[in-house]
């Protein structure tokens, strides 16, 4: 990725020029094509594919999260009552994974206002996409596994099917299907590596997709209270940096209740998650959930992810659409 201060804001779709329209259409056929792989590859290994929720009382604390830069949260009233658009589906994943759909996934919507400071990192944007998917009693190698397999037949199929448009977006000779598994670090030696911005010294220095585990954050992420470990997990593109973030999930009551506690996080936003978990009817589940824009932009080349959006979601700008 370039640096921040070559990156140009993506335009919208009225202030293109036709060269510019006949990129952004090819970055587009790479997206349908990037979706129709996952899910299928989703929907082929047996996973239910529910549909999104945008409003809810209880949403993704996003903290503590290192790469959280949250502006302004959204919370309106409806019906007299507090709800928050999706700030990711995290919460609404556990439980569906626990009752009715041992297996899902869901091109969810994430609603987050980064800082305006963010409009050139080319990696953020304030509203985008994951593909989020849980398991109930899967360990985080079978979610290695899962991953890996999806991403490189994505990258295999395109490359032999989508000549064309890669060609277009230079990026036919580039884009290499990356080979399996992938390499897996601990975030300790990373740090000790790299400092603290270990997530930028990493993402340069990479060229294949790699996986970082046991990174400090959100409290549904599990956590070996024994070792001080977590086993959660991030996958970095080359370049691109962060383009999935998972983890095995907390399900133990008292577990759940102490880290909300040492977070200082809203207790009453989680009371269904701490009821379900006290009655024992949450389950040990796994899964992660991946961000489609980056994704694409990662497959197609692109200086600003929002080049893959078609109504951009630049942090700082509002358009009419
Ligand atoms: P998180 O819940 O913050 O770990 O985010 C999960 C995934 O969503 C990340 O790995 C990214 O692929 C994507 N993501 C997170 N924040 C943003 C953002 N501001 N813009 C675009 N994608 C994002
Ligand atoms: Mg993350």
């Amino acid at each position: 990725m370039p640096k921040q201060e070559l990156i140009e804001i993506p335009k919208p779709l009225d202030q293109l020029t036709a060269t510019e329209i006949e990129r952004k259409a090819c970055i587009g056929k790479i997206m349908t094509y990037t979706l129709k792989s996952l899910s299928t590859t989703f929907v082929n290994k047996g996973f239910q594919w529910l549909l999104p929720v945008a409003l809810s009382q209880s949403t993704d604390p996003l903290w503590p999260d290192p790469g959280a830069s949250i502006e302004k949260r959204i919370e309106i009233d409806i019906y007299g009552k507090p709800v928050r658009t999706t700030a990711s589906m995290i919460i609404h994943k556990l439980v569906a994974a626990s009752t009715a759909y041992p297996k899902l996934f869901i091109l969810s919507p994430n609603i987050r206002i980064e800082k305006a400071e963010r409009a050139k990192t080319g990696k953020h944007v304030y509203e985008f996409t994951q593909l989020d998917f849980e398991v109930r009693d899967a360990t985080s190698k079978d979610v290695f596994a899962l991953v890996e397999e999806a991403i490189s037949t994505l990258v295999k199929d395109l490359k032999r099917e989508m000549k064309s448009e890669l060609t277009t977006l230079c990026r036919c000779d580039t884009l290499k299907a990356p080979k399996t598994p992938f390499k897996t670090y601990d975030r300790v030696d990373l740090e000790a590596k790299y400092g603290a911005d270990w997530e930028a010294g990493i993402s340069q220095e990479t060229t294949e997709p790699i996986w970082v585990t046991n990174i400090p954050r959100e409290f549904y992420d599990f956590e070996d209270f024994k070792t001080g470990k977590w086993d959660n997990y991030d996958l970095f593109l080359p370049q691109f940096g962060e383009v999935l973030s998972g983890a095995k999930r907390e399900f133990e009551y008292a577990k759940i209740l102490k880290k909300i506690e040492r977070d200082q996080v809203k207790k009453e936003n989680y009371a269904l998650i701490l009821k379900m978990a006290k009655e024992g009817r949450l389950k040990p589940t796994a899964g992660g959930g991946i961000g489609m824009e980056r994704l694409v932009g990662w497959i197609a080349g692109v200086k600003h992810i929002a080049e893959t959006q078609p109504f951009p979601r630049v942090p700082g700008t509002v358009n009419e659409l």
